[in-house]
Parts: C-alpha cells; sequence; structure tokens
C-alpha cells in the first residue's frame, strides 16, 4: 500500500499533536509521504502561524514593527521542538526568513514558511527525508499551478525515496521566487504527491470526523457522511460546506484515488471515503445539504420572448461585460430570471440593467435582493421518485416560501432559492425529513 497523509494545522498544532500524528504514521506502514499544514490554532482564541507570518510580514515590509510578532512565531515551534526532546536549533532558519521579511520578497514566501518549518520539525521527529516543496511543486510568473511539470518532477522525485516529509501550500516559480495556492492549500499539495506516486489512498486528517450531511452550525449534531463521490463533494463545497480545499480533487480525480477524511483526534473513526464513483448505496436518499446566502434575482420580461431567438445570448454578453458569473437561470414562456451574488451584482447593477435595455428591449425588469440559495444533493435521487416533492413538502411544512426550483436533469442535485431569513430553517427541515425521520 502507498498511502499519502496530509495533516491539518490543528493536527499539528502543539507538541501533543504531533505525537498524535507519528501515532498514526506509525500505525500503518504504507503512510510513507506526509504533508504537514503550519501549526493552527491550539483552542479558539489562539491565531494561526499563517496569520501570524502574514502580520509580520505586512508590518516589516512596511517599515513597522515586527519582532514581537516573529517572537510569537518563533515560540511556537520552540515550545514543539522541546515538547518533542528534538535536537534542533531554528537560529540560522530565522535568520533567513528576517532578512528575506526585511527585503520584502513577498507575502507568498512568508506565508509559505509555517509549513517548511514544520517540515523541517516532522522530518525530524519521524526521522526521514525532507523535501523543499520549492523544488518539486511549480508555478507560472503569474501564480498559476503547473500541474503536468510539478507531476513529472514529483514523480522522478519520489520514485528513488521511500518515504518523505513534503510541506503543504507552496511551491516556487521560474525565477525561484516562493508561490502558494489559496488558504488552505495544504490539501491540494497532498492531492499531488498522491498523484505523482499512483497512491493507492490519500488520507487527509482534520480535527473533524468526516464530511457532514448538514452544516453542524444549523443542525444539531448531523450525521457523517461514509461514502461521498467527487461529484457529490464537488457540489456540496460550491454551495459551502468545506472540510478540504475544493480544488483538492483534481489532481487524484485524474487518477482515481480515493481520499479518507480522517480525525486526527478520533483516529477510531470511520471518517469519509471520497471516491469516484461507488456501489454502495448512500444510507438516505440524499446525500448532503449545503447553500449559500447572498444572491439576488434578476427577473426579465419581454412579450414572445419565447420566439426571439438570442435573447439569453444577449442578457448573459451584458453580463459577461461587466465580468459577471451567474449561478442559475430559470426560465418561463416569455420570462427569465437570473441568479447572481449579490455583491457581484450591485457593484455593476445599473450598468447591467442599462445594458439589458440596450441590447435586448425587454418590457419589463425587476429584481430582488437578499436571497439564498440551498442545494439537495445525492446520487441515491436519480430514478428514486418522490425526491423533489419530499424537499418542497419540508418547506411548505416549514411555512418556508420558494423562490426558484433548479433540477438539472443529472437528478443529482435539487437547488432551491429562499429568502436569506429562510435559509437555516429550511436546511434543518430538509434535514430533518430525509435523515431524522426518514418519511
Ligand atoms: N497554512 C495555510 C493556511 O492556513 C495552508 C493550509 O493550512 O492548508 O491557509
Amino acid at each position: 500500500m502507498k498511502i499519502v497523509v496530509k495533516f491539518g494545522g490543528s493536527s499539528l498544532a502543539s507538541a501533543k499533536q504531533f505525537k498524535k500524528v507519528a501515532d498514526i504514521i506509525r500505525a500503518d506502514k504504507g503512510r510513507r509521504y506526509v504533508v504537514p499544514s503550519a501549526p493552527g490554532k491550539r483552542n479558539d482564541k489562539d491565531e494561526k502561524v499563517t496569520d501570524l507570518l502574514y502580520q509580520c510580514y505586512d508590518a516589516a515590509s512596511q517599515g513597522k514593527s515586527y519582532k514581537k510578532i516573529l517572537e510569537k512565531i518563533r515560540d511556537r515551534y520552540e515550545e514543539i521542538i522541546d515538547g518533542l526532546h528534538l535536537n534542533l536549533n531554528l537560529d540560522h532558519q530565522f535568520q533567513i526568513i528576517e532578512e528575506n521579511f526585511q527585503a520584502g520578497v513577498g507575502r507568498d514566501y512568508a506565508a509559505s514558511r509555517g509549513e517548511y518549518l514544520n517540515g523541517i520539525l516532522m522530518a525530524a521527529y519521524l526521522g526521514i527525508e525532507f523535501i523543499d516543496a520549492a523544488d518539486v511543486v511549480f508555478f507560472d510568473e503569474n501564480g498559476n499551478f503547473l500541474s503536468e511539470e510539478t507531476n513529472r518532477e514529483l514523480e522522478e522525485r519520489l520514485a528513488h525515496t521511500e518515504r518523505a516529509v513534503i510541506p503543504g501550500f507552496y511551491g516556487s516559480a521560474k525565477d525561484g521566487s516562493i508561490r502558494t495556492f489559496s488558504r488552505g492549500g495544504s490539501d491540494i499539495t497532498g492531492s499531488i504527491v498522491a498523484r505523482a506516486i499512483h497512491a493507492d489512498l490519500y488520507e487527509n486528517w482534520t480535527d473533524v470526523s468526516g464530511f457532514l450531511v448538514a452544516d453542524p452550525r444549523i443542525v444539531e449534531d448531523p450525521e457523517v457522511i461514509e461514502t461521498i463521490t467527487y461529484k457529490e463533494l464537488r457540489e456540496l463545497s460550491y454551495m459551502g460546506a468545506s472540510v478540504l480545499h475544493e480544488d483538492a480533487i483534481f489532481p487524484v480525480r485524474k487518477e482515481g484515488i480515493p481520499i479518507h477524511i480522517r480525525n486526527t483526534n478520533r483516529p477510531q473513526d470511520k471518517g469519509t471515503l471520497i471516491v469516484e464513483n461507488t456501489c454502495r448505496k448512500p444510507r438516505h436518499i440524499i446525500t448532503g445539504i449545503a447553500g449559500k446566502k447572498g444572491f439576488c434575482s434578476m427577473y426579465i420580461e419581454k412579450a414572445m420572448m419565447n420566439s426571439e431567438v438570442g435573447f439569453g445570448r444577449k442578457v448573459l454578453g451584458v453580463l459577461e461585460e461587466q465580468g459577471i458569473s451567474f449561478e442559475h437561470m430559470p426560465s418561463g414562456i416569455d420570462t427569465m430570471t437570473v441568479f447572481i451574488h449579490q455583491t457581484e451584482f450591485m457593484a455593476h447593477e445599473q450598468q447591467v440593467i442599462a445594458g439589458i435595455h440596450r441590447a435586448a428591449a425587454p418590457d419589463f425588469i425587476d429584481l430582488e435582493s437578499d436571497l439564498a440559495l440551498v442545494a439537495v444533493v445525492g446520487r441515491g435521487m436519480k430514478g428514486s421518485r418522490g425526491t423533489a416533492a419530499r424537499v418542497f413538502a419540508a418547506l411548505a411544512h416549514a411555512r418556508i416560501n420558494i423562490k426558484m426550483i433548479d433540477q438539472g436533469s443529472s437528478e443529482s442535485n435539487i437547488i432551491v432559492g429562499v429568502r436569506n431569513e429562510d435559509f437555516e430553517e429550511a436546511i434543518r427541515a430538509i434535514y430533518d425529513v430525509f435523515v431524522t425521520t426518514e418519511i
């Protein structure tokens, strides 16, 4: 077995957490490649090292006092080194970091040092090789990830390396500058390493026992999803469910490698297995519910719209000109409605309205704001009768008015639009019908 293990920030926030991580790695010989994040929060009031690094760099590059923040960062690592009784001295590392901060080498460089140093600590603690991600993960000059170059280099390098620690989150551009993925990007590094070594499994260790059917801030103690497909995960993540970085599925998806979300603090829990496809029946008809607030709708009416070829293109062309992407577009005979992110729309509101009048000459345009979208996702919905009816009945019982309905013919999701103020109640009502009572 070849397993890549990625550990999130809270799994590596202290010496105690490092010990749990080492126990997990040693419990399975297949766990050969380790991708660490930077130390995260030790408790609710704590700060993530990555955030401290950004603060410190901003202060240093603006000529403000930064030494206290740098000390705080150093203390975090020293505490781990002491707790693990490691024979490691970071003087030289911190001297280079400080010089680079003063020279203003870039925020990406600053942020990356969290993972870089944690990687050095982890490699020393496990007694295995450290590979600097800057040598094996590549970006172009605009900061776009170069997947194929990276894959070639990593594949070659790791073919001769039995075990290694490769820090997450960053890599380098051709000019040698350090570049990072967006926040939470160590998940992507784990996935890239898994692809390069043709791993049997990519384990992503975090502080929750898997992907939940619904947001625990909305539904009390929601069930954990045991198995989910990449496609379902993509839909739920897009709609706001967050455990894994959205882009982390792409490298492993190419190879059909499963991702297993596990809890470092509860390794006995099953976690969630993310797969390309599966015959395993989901426990309920739906796999998950997620959603987002903050949309607005633009309703457009025009007599004989149905026979006007190109009407939709003209409307969407105006949005494109303004750089606005749309989410959904249900239509009637002489009407169409476009759902758009409210903040994006508001920045260009009047230009959009004027543009549509000019391009498509509608009879009437109406706007409604403060709407939310709720997505009910599940591979089990395909071909099963009555799922939509149950969603709508749940909302009707909860006295929630539905503003929009969208179900693609893939039948793997149903999206409903509701008012922002009804958002939480809508999710609870749907959860209740499909999971709690299962009527
Ligand atoms: N340390 C980075 C962050 O806080 C990356 C990661 O943890 O994945 O976003």
